[in-house]
């Protein structure tokens, strides 16, 4: 089991490293913190409110930006993952949520919505930490937060512009041209080979 785990990690981390390859995202880890002097860094005053849609009850809540990635790191990917790779989540999930912002939202008074199916997965603090064990709450809670606040401000581009950050759990090998999926182009999505690794 903790071999498949350690599987599934890597080929995660995979994901996250391609795209990057073939963006114009520079990340480079020095003392473990992510440095980079091309990466697009948004001005304070752009998508610093994200109105976030409940589908619950059909709410909408303002929040800022990096505490609305806390909600969708936190759903998106375990917290006892690697930070680099939550780091790497949190800037894909920020750029998923601009790109979605800056091409029109689906929903008439809000940004975005909590919907996986729809926008994109989003947890409130006190629900995800209600399903972690209670001693690891804080130090994971932490974490997450870290993640987002280390990589503030930053996101994906090519040619300028925001990607349409797709992202998946894992690979079965190798990626699919994105347009055999959802038809058009998205040129940074190319087929990939994933490396298969042994873990032992
Ligand atoms: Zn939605």
């Amino acid at each position: 089991m903790k071999k498949i785990i350690i599987y599934i990690l890597i080929l995660i981390l995979l994901m996250f490293t391609i795209p990057l390859i073939f963006t114009n995202v520079n990340v480079k880890e020095t003392n473990s913190e992510v440095v980079d002097s091309a990466q697009p860094v948004l001005d304070k005053s752009d998508y610093s409110n994200i109105k976030l849609l409940h589908n619950l009850d059909g709410s909408v809540e303002e929040l800022n930006m990096n505490e609305y990635l806390y909600g969708v790191v936190s759903a998106e990917m375990p917290a006892n993952y690697e930070i680099e790779a939550l780091k790497a989540q949190a800037i894909v999930a920020r750029t998923y949520t601009i790109y979605k912002i800056k091409n029109g939202s689906k929903h008439e008074n809000a940004d975005i919505c909590d919907n996986s199916n729809c926008c994109q997965a989003w947890i409130s603090k006190e629900n995800r930490q209600a399903r972690w064990e209670e001693q690891f709450r804080d130090e994971y809670w932490e974490k997450i937060v870290k993640a987002v606040n280390d990589t503030n401000q930053r996101y994906i581009t090519y040619n300028g512009e925001p990607i349409n950050a797709f992202f998946h759990s894992n690979s079965g090998g190798k990626t699919e041209l994105a347009s055999n999926v959802w038809g058009g182009t998205l040129p940074y999505l190319q087929i990939v080979e994933t490396v298969r690794r042994r873990c032992i």
